[in-house]
């Protein structure tokens, strides 16, 4: 991405379809910048002047150079004027205009042109379809919006460009400023990716926020957020988001893991704090923007009120903080300090009728107990308690000790001058106490996620060659492959039990006679996908029976599809499940995100018991280890009641290999291993099913 430091920070902003016509939106941005600091040309050919600038008629009269250039004139003008501002040497273009990819087939092509234009002349294109964009520190607004955002340190993004008008709105009454602001109308050229990207290197940037509805190259937003957010928080609202990749899915993973779990997946694995709503989204905001992040996980509540202040102890069990415990000395100057029948213990009351200055003492001594990293204090109104002071006490403390604080100073009117005061020293204050919780709960996500060190996947041995000449030959029957397929695994150095397919039932009774002991035997056909439904997995066969056997099955795959392409019976050594749990291993593929693992309990129940978690592949050895920790049935695998734990050793190896497997292999689209069997000793891939996609082999 070139240089678009211009975008947000330019001294001559030309206006290309500039005019006064009332009621036009090309007005509206004139209007909206008449408070700009530096220079503002309109371009139009039928003004001389424009609300008081002096107009040129085409771009080409343009004299000076120009820091950014606002496109308003109808779509294929718009096209012609990019093209003219890209000779002229102009790097920065919005493009407000309408009428492109959201507009049929043929905006589609403009904006294919549009972009091709973009990229011709290395532009910084915003848009097209944009409602533009604004910078708080040069009172830049160049967006047709009613309303001018009050400065801060919020850069804000976001895909709609109506909720900014809104959001603009609404911040002003809450006094929430902000730094920049781009509406990102079609994403033609730069999109959210390049955007945290610019805003990493913006020092007046503190907070990174978006509302996004969907993400064009989620890998490539994953692996820049991740370094952005170390130094800026970005905080994203997710939005509703249609299921996309509507074909039907083939696989377990297809059906577990849609794109609202991938959206998930790799907004954690980049770093970013999601926020469920808009509310959400500007409590994180401003906690972020306010407070330090807490150096431990101690948190005191000190409060004048019993019911808020086991509001506030329910909401923090459920938060990542605990309740801390007081030092000796803590305790025993708190005793002095408050009156009898006051609580010195965690979550501390100073009771009722405490005036400011117990308020004050109380707090003091708490935060300056090292066993406390953050603190909420909460006060309902009452005669003897002036809150205007106990908003200036709490500020001064929070300074002194910079302790992360939220309040709840409950109340209605009375509360607007102490909230404000509370706001400018960057304390959040709140009516409902779990609200408080909560916005001090995402400090800590917040800081957990700085300190995560992001590994590169491991590299193994794989045999590539053996895989690409699988599902060529393969494919070439169907695209859906299941047990025959089970070379792939092998290859990438997943262990499967002994296996081999046969089309007779003496060849089935040969294989038979050299496993030990019984044998599973399973119909293979690729259009026979879950096998067990049609009672086509018969386990436990001693060698007596497999010839029947034999008959049977395909007897049953007959019944079950008279034209079923049957590619013969599988003979399989059998897996101990007394000692081994079944779970699932998968990939499914979103099309932001790209490859999704899937990881749970397995199984013919998998669908049933739901007990899975995802992650956007390639997954690293300690991400393998976060995904086993997180399933429910996490204690199973980790030896409860007495049985072994598991080799879950082995397990994070099987699921780097997978995750390897379908990196290298784009033509995989979904993939299931069910069950991999994991025991003490191992891992053991049993039955497996891919759909592939032959034009990417
Ligand atoms: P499908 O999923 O198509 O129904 P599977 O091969 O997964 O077919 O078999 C269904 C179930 O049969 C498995 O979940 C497992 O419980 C059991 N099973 C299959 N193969 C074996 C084996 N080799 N050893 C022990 N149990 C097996
Ligand atoms: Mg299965």
């Amino acid at each position: 991405m070139p240089d678009a430091i211009g975008l947000f920070d330019p001294d001559r902003v030309a206006v290309v379809g500039g005019t006064d016509s009332e009621g036009s939106i090309g007005r509206a941005i004139m209007e909206n910048l008449e408070s700009f600091d530096g220079t503002v040309l309109p371009v139009n050919p039928k003004k001389e002047e424009v609300l008081g600038h002096t107009a040129v008629s085409s771009v080409e009269e343009i004299q000076d150079p120009i820091d950014l250039a606002v496109v308003v004139v109808p779509p294929k003008i718009a096209i012609d004027a990019t093209r003219e501002l890209g000779a002229q040497g102009v790097t920065n273009v919005v493009v407000i205009t309408a009428g492109f990819g959201e507009a049929g087939s043929e905006g589609a092509t403009r904006e294919q042109e549009l972009s091709k234009i973009a990229d011709e002349y290395e532009m910084n294109l915003v848009g097209p379809n944009s409602l533009g964009v604004m910078s708080t520190p040069d009172n830049l607004n160049a967006t047709f919006g009613p309303s001018n955002a009050i400065p801060g340190g919020l850069s804000f993004m976001s895909q709609s460009g109506a909720f900014i008008t809104a959001v603009v709105d609404w911040a002003i009454d809450q006094g929430i400023g902000f730094n920049d602001i781009v509406s990102l109308g079609n994403k033609a050229v730069l999109d959210e990716s390049d955007f945290i990207e610019i805003w990493e290197s913006d020092p007046n940037t503190e907070v990174i926020l978006g509302y996004l509805e969907g993400i064009d190259d989620g890998r490539a937003f994953i692996d820049n957020a991740r370094s952005v957010t170390k130094e800026t928080p970005i905080i994203l609202v997710k939005s509703g988001r249609t299921e996309a990749g509507a074909q039907a899915a083939s696989s377990h993973t297809g059906t577990i893991a849609g794109s609202e779990r991938a959206y998930e997946a790799g907004l954690d694995q980049a770093g970013v704090l999601r926020a469920e709503n808009v509310q959400e989204l500007f409590d994180y905001a401003q906690i972020l923007e306010g407070q330090p992040v807490p150096d431990g996980d101690g948190i005191a509540v000190i409060s004048n009120a019993g019911g808020p202040g086991v509001m506030a102890t329910d909401a923090i069990g459920e938060s990542n903080y605990d309740m801390a415990s007081f030092q000796d000395e803590t305790l025993e100057t708190l005793q002095d300090t408050l009156p009898e029948g006051a609580n010195i213990y965690n979550p501390v009351d100073v009771i009722g009728d405490a005036d400011n200055e117990r308020f004050k003492a109380a707090i003091d001594i708490v935060l300056s107990d090292k066993n406390v990293q953050a603190a909420m204090v909460l006060a309902s109104p009452i005669a003897v308690l002036d809150y205007e002071t106990l908003a200036i006490d709490i500020s001064t403390l929070q300074e002194k000790y910079e302790t992360p604080v939220a309040t709840a100073l409950m109340g209605g009117e009375r509360i607007q001058n102490p909230a404000d005061t509370l706001r400018e020293h960057g304390i959040p204050n709140y009516f409902d106490p779990a609200r408080a919780v909560n916005s001090l709960d995402a400090l800590m996500t917040y800081r957990d996620n700085t300190q995560i060190e992001y590994e590169t996947p491991e590299p193994f041995d794989v045999d590539k060659e053996k895989v690409q000449e699988i599902l060529e030959t393969a494919t070439k029957r169907s695209n859906r492959l299941g047990v025959e397929a089970m070379g792939i695994l092998d290859a990438y150095g997943i262990e499967t039990p002994t296996s081999e397919i046969v089309d007779s039932p003496q060849d089935a009774r040969a294989v038979a006679a050299e496993i030990t002991g019984d044998v599973v035997m399973k119909i293979v056909s690729p259009d026979i996908l879950h096998k067990s439904d049609i009672g086509g997995v018969k386990v436990g066969v001693p060698e007596s029976g497999v010839k029947d056997a034999y008959e049977d099955l395909l007897t049953r795959a007959k019944n079950y599809q008279p034209d079923a392409r049957i590619l013969g019976v599988q003979l399989q050594e059998m897996v101990d499940l007394d000692t081994g749990i079944e779970t699932i291993l998968g990939m499914n593929r979103d099309p932001q995100f790209g490859p999704l693992l899937l990881f749970g309990l397995g199984g013919i129940f998998v669908e049933i018991l739901e007990d899975t978690t995802v992650r956007v592949a390639p997954i690293s050895e300690r991400e393998a280890k976060t995904m086993i920790g997180e399933i429910d049935s996490a204690p199973l695998l980790r030896g409860a009641r007495g049985n072994d734990p598991v080799d879950e050793t082995a397990l994070v190896e099987a699921m780097q290999r997978l995750s390897l497997l379908v990196t290298d292999f784009p033509a995989i689209l979904e993939l299931d291993i069910n069950p991999l069997v994991v025991s003490p000793d191992g891992v053991q891939a049993v039955d497996s099913r891919l759909t592939v996609d032959p034009d990417k082999l």
